[in-house]
This record gives C-alpha cells, structure tokens and sequence, in this order.
C-alpha cells in the first residue's frame, strides 16, 4: 500500500510559507519556484498546492493545471536563458529518485553539449537563485 502524504514535508512548509523559496508564478492551483540544488542554470520547480505524494495517488483533476504550468514555465526558461532545449523530469518514490514527498516536476533549461549536474547535489548561492527568478518572471510577463 502507498504510504500516507506527509504534511510536513518540504513543500508543503514553502506551500504554506513556513521556509522561504525564490517563487516565480502563483495561481489558485499551482506554484513555481526555484531549485535549491539545481541541476542546470534555471531549474525550476512546478508544484500544485493539491497534497500527494507523487503521480501515484495524485487527483487526476490536479494534472491538468499542473501540466499547464509545466508548459508556461518551460517556454520561460527557454527564452529567459536563450536555452537550446528543456528537460522535464517527475520522479515517483524511492527508487526511481523521489526525495521530497510533494509531488512536482521539475523543469530544466538544456544547453548543447552541457550535461545535467547531479540530482540533489550542491546547493546554489541564493543570489543566483534571485537573480535567475528575476529573469524567469520577466519571461513569464509577470
Ligand atoms: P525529487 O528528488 O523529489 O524529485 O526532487 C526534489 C528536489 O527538491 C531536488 O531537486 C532538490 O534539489 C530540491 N529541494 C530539496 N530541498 C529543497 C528546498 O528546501 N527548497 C527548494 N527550493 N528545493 C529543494
């Protein structure tokens, strides 16, 4: 049996605004923020505000909006970084790479030639995480 969504987790504390992120989009549905530990310049996060886990208990009904985002966020960091391509990744539990149990994708800009750094590496200067927002919500037209 899947285990139970656990309210305390990482996301849910940036959902309700208990620890600090570096946001670039918000609706009723949706949030977008910065990867703390990126693996490429821009690593966004796409996270529905809707709890579960992962893919595997999520409402289908919270796909829809967060794919939409998905797409948004994806076309920004695109043209925010003049990038060549973008890489979307969704991980669902332990094995496949899941370390925060609040479902997300993340959204990376792809540069030729640059391979992806490490999944949860190192953690990036909060001044680049700033600056990189700064241009992410110019992108989004907000
Ligand atoms: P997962 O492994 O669950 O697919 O991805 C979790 C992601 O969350 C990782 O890429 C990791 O770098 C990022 N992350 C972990 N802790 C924090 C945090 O406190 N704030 C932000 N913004 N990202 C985090």
């Amino acid at each position: 049996m899947a285990e139970a969504y656990d309210p305390g987790n990482i996301f849910a504390k940036i959902l309700r605004g208990e620890i600090p992120s570096h946001r670039v989009y918000e609706d009723d549905a949706v949030v977008a923020f910065m990867d703390v530990m990126p693996q490429g310049m821009g690593h966004t996060l796409v996270v529905p505000k809707a709890p579960s886990r992962n893919m595997l208990d999520a409402d289908p009904a919270t796909l829809g909006p967060l794919f939409g985002v998905a797409q948004k966020v994806a076309v920004a960091v695109k043209k925010a970084f003049n990038a060549d391509g973008v890489t979307l990744m969704q991980f669902n539990e332990p094995a496949s790479g899941q370390t925060v149990y609040h479902l997300h994708v993340h959204v990376v800009p792809r540069f030729e030639g640059v391979p992806l750094k490490p999944h949860s590496g190192q953690m990036e200067k909060p001044e680049v995480l700033a600056a990189n927002a700064v241009k992410i919500r110019a992108a989004l037209g907000g």
